[in-house]
């Protein structure tokens, strides 16, 4: 038996998906590139899927660029709007503190290079208020860019509300909207978004394929020289098997997002329910303005790796934190960015549900918690300290 509780790292494909993908590996190979009838075949496909895409972000088909997942599309856009501020002398970018590492170091990169960064502090609850980015931007403010959605502990932004600012004050707004696509209703046009990254295998597509949205207007500066693909923003021939399948699952994802929403926020609540009886834990991001999928909570005197070993051999798998960062000893920039110290963030556990998931397993991953972080705890030198009263307890 395996449960799988891990879809903020990667989704398992949707049989359509698949399905739509393997006449563009067998029959329908051709190069968009070419004149001749393969060639246009695939060419046809190609501006299918960006047709579908765009309407289901509410732009337009020429607002979208394909590329290889949400870092690139990160990338491409931070440092597409880098370019156009420095041309105007405008070198101050604001950001969060919790943004993924595909933004976080790409901003770095340009500090490196003489620009400001001005990464806003995160509320305790996870969240961003408009305010906070309405008192970042200055005269030199060259972009703004803020994620919809938290891939750590699932807090949805203001999104809406921080593009009405930076519509008002002329500075380009980008949303990292990797978590969100597929599993929130967005329209660009409705929220004010410029610039826009998402990523297949969020939702249920297939791995290394995504797409940025760019406002019409806005140029884009490509990141790999070559051929003039993507309206010579993206050299490279297209990956039409993934392309297809990133439609067909955007589609999907679309067409089901309510029903989707109601049936996993049911499940994610008896799974909180489930977890706080735990002493001494807290859930992390906001109760409410939260992705339908997501569980975060910390567990005092707990280390989160030895819990997701314990967990694997339960057959659930989880994570503590972000996918990138598991492996290495630093406790998670998310959890510290609101507010959790070190010893508190290890012990951090993320569990992220999809339509797949069954109340059985939620009921049996909510007694295997409860039994491993038992176990973990009784046989803990620090747990020891904290019950004796040697140490305090910092989650009451
Ligand atoms: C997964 C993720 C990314 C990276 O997307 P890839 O397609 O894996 O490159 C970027 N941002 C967020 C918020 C993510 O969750």
């Amino acid at each position: 038996m395996q449960i799988y509780l891990d879809n903020a790292a990667t989704t398992k494909m949707s049989k359509t998906a698949i399905s739509v993908m393997l006449p563009y590996m067998d029959a329908i190979y051709g190069n968009p590139s070419s004149l001749h009838s393969a060639g246009q075949a695939a060419a046809e496909a190609l501006a299918d899927a960006r047709e579908r895409i765009a309407k289901c972000l509410g732009c337009t088909a020429n607002e979208i660029t394909f590329t290889s997942g949400g870092s690139e599309a990160d990338n491409q856009a931070i440092l597409s709007a880098a370019k156009i501020g420095a041309r105007k002398g405008k070198k101050h970018i604001v950001s969060t503190a919790f943004e993924h590492h595909a933004v976080l170091h790409t901003l770095e990169k340009l500090k490196n290079e003489g620009f400001e960064i001005t990464l806003l502090d995160v509320h305790e609850n996870g969240l961003i208020l408009p305010e906070q980015v309405e008192q970042a931007i200055r005269e030199d403010t060259c972009l703004v860019t803020v994620m919809y959605v938290n891939n750590e502990i699932g807090t949805i932004q203001p999104i809406k509300e921080i593009g009405e600012i930076c519509r008002a004050k002329g500075v380009i707004f980008h949303t990292d909207a990797v978590q969100a696509a597929g599993h929130l209703h967005i329209n660009v046009q409705e929220q004010n978004i410029d610039m826009l990254s998402l990523s297949a295998h969020k939702f249920h597509g297939p791995k290394g394929i995504g797409a940025l949205y760019v406002r019409k207007g806005i140029p884009l500066t490509s990141l790999i020289e070559g051929g003039a693909q993507e309206r010579g923003k993206r050299a490279g021939t297209e990956n039409i098997p993934a392309i297809m399948g990133m439609a067909a699952a955007l589609e999907e994802a679309c067409d089901h997002i309510d029903e989707n929403a109601v049936k996993i926020a049911a499940l994610r609540d008896k799974l909180i329910m489930g977890l706080v009886e735990i002493p001494h834990s807290v859930l992390n991001g906001d109760g409410s303005q939260r992705l339908p999928g997501n569980v975060n909570f910390c567990f005092e005197g707990i280390e989160g790796e030895s819990l997701l070993l314990l967990l694997d051999d339960k057959g659930i798998c989880a994570s503590s934190g972000s996918a990138c960062t598991s492996g290495s000893l630093d406790p998670s920039h998310v959890l510290l960015a609101i507010g959790r110290v070190h010893d508190i963030a290890h012990g951090s556990l993320r569990l992220s549900l999809s339509e797949e998931n069954t109340e059985e397993e939620i009921e049996y991953t909510i007694k295997s918690v409860k039994e491993v972080v038992g176990y973990l705890r009784n046989i803990s030198p620090i747990w020891r300290d904290l019950v004796n009263g040697k140490k305090d307890f910092i989650i009451k």
